[in-house]
């Protein structure tokens, strides 16, 4: 059984720890340095991704964290975790940084500020298929290298399609939250089950 560990410095870790559980994984919370080594993949939930940084440094966890990701550790990140993973941020605070992972530029708080939520459908690229997406506050992929793949595009504000998920080698983002079930509707985990692939 793969261990998949959520960490767990700030952000929704519950419902990733629930949703790394239900694919089947052994799922655990990420603190200190020890936790980090143990896990197979990673994945860094939504929540503030300025806070994240900050803890990812206050804890010693930034740069060993960075190097395992480039050693080629399977690593989610959703929402503020996707801002976590980019190389380049727009709409960042000063001195904010990112883990570099996914040769991308990533715009905070993207869709405005007028939408704070919403929940949209998506079409989920690799087979085509439909999926429900919740947003809240969500980045998206402003610009991202030819080698990154789009796995699903949404309708900005400004009406022009932006990417929302995307993978690259070992490293999957997307700006909505697929830790979270429309109220009613059963969880779809084909994200979380895309980073145990990857194991
Ligand atoms: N806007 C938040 C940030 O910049 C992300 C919001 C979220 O993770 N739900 O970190």
């Amino acid at each position: 059984m793969s261990t998949v560990g959520v960490l767990a410095l700030q952000g929704d870790v519950r419902e990733h720890l629930a949703a790394a559980t239900r694919v089947g994984a052994t799922a655990v919370g990420v603190r200190r340095l020890a936790e980090l080594e143990a896990v197979d993949a990673l994945i860094i939930p939504g929540g503030e991704s300025t806070t994240i940084d900050k803890l990812l440094r206050a804890f010693d966890l930034f740069e060993p964290l960075k190097a395992r990701i480039h050693d080629g550790m399977p690593v989610m990140g959703s929402c503020a975790g996707m801002i976590m993973l980019a190389t380049d941020l727009v709409g960042g605070i000063d001195g904010q940084q990112s883990l570099a992972a996914i040769p991308m530029t990533v715009r905070r708080n993207a869709f405005g500020r007028q939408v704070d939520s919403a929940e949209t459908e998506l079409v989920w690229e690799p087979d085509g298929s439909a999926m429900h997406a919740t947003f809240i506050r969500a980045p998206w992929v402003e610009a991202c290298a030819p080698a990154v793949e789009v796995l699903a595009t949404a309708t900005g504000p400004d009406g022009e399609r932006h990417p929302v998920a995307v993978r690259h080698g070992n490293a999957i983002a997307t700006s909505f939250h697929p830790e979270i079930a429309a109220p009613g509707a059963v969880h779809d985990d084909r994200v979380h089950r895309l980073l145990l692939d990857l194991v």
